[in-house]
């Protein structure tokens, strides 16, 4: 018996491409992302929901985006047959040298079309229910079987891929899916598995203390990792200004520990070098100490960009600074008009513009509003470092 059920959605341009793969290489792993919804509402989401929201929207706007299989405590649903392609681990987070980052060799170039997806469910607290968790064991279990793949090398993460935080439970928390791992390979050879419930999902760590608030990341691009190492696994990375909590007394040998709540409301953990984070006090000080120092010299950035706030009005807002943006912006492949004449950069802030701020920000974990503002800023900035 399947541990999984066909439940396919009809094929469509958004979800289901209909295009054959071109074998499994993999299993990719992911989370839904959707607290407290189950496998179910995923099957309409991408049967029907998002196909029906993309059929209103200009090309542009549109998502493209599925997977095959959906977990959660009760069923697992496979919406498209495992021959085919699904829409899952080809998105752009990061460029490195100008490429896109890509982490798994064998999934070169495109993840889409050499493996298959499999989501997890979450519970409404953002966490994987040990049910889900033993269901999903079961389904990469019969998947490593069928295509004859190796659970501890051949299931990855999405992360493992693009650097998308995801599964987010299993990126600022890794042992958690090293477990998954093993115990998919123990359910191949027939030994019975039972998934420890864990209080939560973060990083594990027993060092007392309250936590202050207010500290703030005084580094653009400050890495939170999984480990008091440099060489450990990276949870994300922070930009200058974010803050954070930090855990008193927690520091050994220069790392930390802290909490960080991002806009979508998820909460990481994890360690940070804390001479890059300032309490309030400290950088109180620290600001008329630099007063006081010289300015620096000689630190001009590849492509400036400006301060304050900008967005579609009427008239347009035009001039240097607005170009400013869209240069940044085609760097990093976000066109303002591709195609047309200079690819859209005209220096004015016009509907065009405006989608590529809200495609950039949609892919870098932003509020997606297409109004350019310091956290848009600040991530153009990380990223083109
Ligand atoms: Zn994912």
């Amino acid at each position: 018996m399947s541990s999984f059920r066909n439940q396919y959605i009809d094929i469509n341009k958004w979800t289901r491409p209909g295009i054959k793969n071109n074998g499994v290489k993999k299993l990719v792993v992911h989370y839904t992302a959707n607290p407290g919804a189950p496998a179910a509402n995923h099957y309409r989401y991408f049967g029907q929901t998002l196909p029906a929201q993309n059929r209103n929207l200009s090309e542009k706007k549109q998502t493209f985006a599925s997977a095959h299989i959906f977990v959660d405590r009760t069923e697992a649903i496979c919406i498209i047959p495992l021959n085919e392609v699904a829409y899952h681990a080809n998105d752009v987070q990061q460029f490195v040298n100008g490429q896109p980052y890509r982490g798994v060799a064998a999934l070169k170039p495109n993840a889409n079309f050499l493996s298959i997806g499999v989501e997890l469910c979450i519970e409404k607290n953002g966490t994987f229910h040990p049910d889900t968790i033993a269901r999903a064991e079961q389904v990469c279990a019969e998947l490593c079987k069928k295509f004859k793949l190796d659970p501890i090398n051949d299931i990855v993460r999405h992360y493992d891929i693009t650097h998308k935080i995801c599964p987010a439970p299993w990126v600022s928390r890794s042992q958690g899916f090293t477990d998954f791992k093993a115990h998919v390979n123990k359910r191949m050879a027939g030994t019975v598995v039972t998934v420890p419930v864990l209080s939560n999902s973060t990083v594990t760590h027993t060092d007392a203390g309250r936590f202050i608030k207010n500290t703030v990341v005084a580094k653009d691009g400050l890495v939170l990792r999984t480990q008091r190492s440099a060489g450990s696994s990276m949870v994300l990375t922070l930009p200058n200004g974010t803050i954070v909590k930090y855990q008193l007394g927690s520091t050994v040998n220069g790392w930390g520990y802290i909490e960080y709540t991002n806009s979508k409301g998820q909460t990481f953990h994890g360690y940070v070098n804390v001479s890059y984070i300032k309490s309030d006090n400290e950088l109180k000080s620290g600001a008329q100490k630099k007063a006081a120092a010289k300015p620096k010299t000689n630190n001009k950035p590849k492509f400036p960009l400006p301060d304050g706030v900008f967005k579609v009005t009427n008239p347009l807002i035009r001039g240097a600074a607005v170009k400013q943006i869209q240069t940044a912006l085609a760097a990093l492949y976000y066109y303002p008009d591709k195609g047309a004449p200079n690819n859209g950069i005209d220096g004015a802030y016009g509907p065009k513009t405006a989608n590529a701020v809200k495609r950039f920000q949609l892919m870098n974990g932003l509020t997606a509003d297409g109004i350019y503002g310091p956290k848009t800023k600040a991530k153009l900035e990380t990223l083109m470092k």
